[in-house]
């Protein structure tokens, strides 16, 4: 599986350490087979750029445009993986940033929109995407925590953003039987990440991990 590191290469064996990337990932619990196999599909140093780049394959979050963050792979493995997207369901990101998850959740739903406030990360996610080929990503600029009620229901709502609680907007757009994962928490302190699940009568909350997120910040960036 090695190759030889090349003047292309010159951090070292790529193909190896994207399978260490891969091996770091189920050891911190990324286990389910549909969610791994996505993130082998998209390849994490496309959405790095400039002096982190050859970072993009370790298992820690980075720098990217807008003073944004790339959330941690093994993040955004258990994020998806608790999401537990089906192939037909629709989903709603909000905070695209790199881009990154959104290409993920594209590989295991029908269709995603994703929404940031920063124009410049949608516009640059945006030429990723159809680089990639991702045809069934919709991505805009708006403010996420109202959510994107014309595109609404939604079967999957996945927060990349700290909000101070789930916001009420985003939980009536969700479907019955849908689900919610979203870190919870004041932005300069530990966060939890909360699945929020949506019954016939009301909603289920579980805590399933600190995190630690950029906030959600309300209203459209002037970038
Ligand atoms: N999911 C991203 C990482 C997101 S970082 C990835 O895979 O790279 C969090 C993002 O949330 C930032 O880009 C930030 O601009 C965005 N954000 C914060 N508040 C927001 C809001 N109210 N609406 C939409 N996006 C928001």
């Amino acid at each position: 599986m090695s190759e030889a590191p090349s003047g292309d290469d010159p951090g070292g064996d790529l193909a190896e350490r994207k399978m260490r990337f891969l091996f770091a990932l189920r050891s911190r619990g990324v286990t389910e087979a549909r969610v791994l196999t996505a993130m082998e599909r998209v390849d994490r140093g496309l959405f790095v750029k400039g002096l982190f780049a050859d970072r993009a394959y370790e298992d820690m979050p980075l720098p990217i445009s807008c003073g944004q963050t790339i959330s941690q792979p093994s993040v955004v493995g258990l994020m998806t993986q608790a999401l537990n997207v089906q192939p037909r369901d629709v989903v709603l990101e909000v905070g695209t940033g790199s881009g990154y998850q959104a290409a993920i959740l594209a590989h295991l739903a029908r269709r995603v929109y994703t929404v940031d406030r920063h124009r410049r990360l949608v516009r640059e996610a945006v030429e990723l995407f159809q680089g990639l080929g991702l045809v069934n990503i919709t991505a805009v600029a708006r403010d996420g925590s109202f959510g994107w009620p014309e595109q609404a229901p939604f079967d999957r709502i996945i927060v990349t953003a700290a909000a101070e609680d789930p916001p009420g907007p985003l939980m009536a757009q969700l479907k019955p039987g849908g689900v919610m994962v979203v870190p919870v928490g004041q932005s300069d302190a530990v966060q939890s990440l909360i699945k929020v699940t949506r019954h016939e009568t009301g909603f289920d909350y579980e805590e399933l991990r600190p995190v630690r997120f950029v906030p959600l910040v309300e209203g459209i960036a002037a970038d």
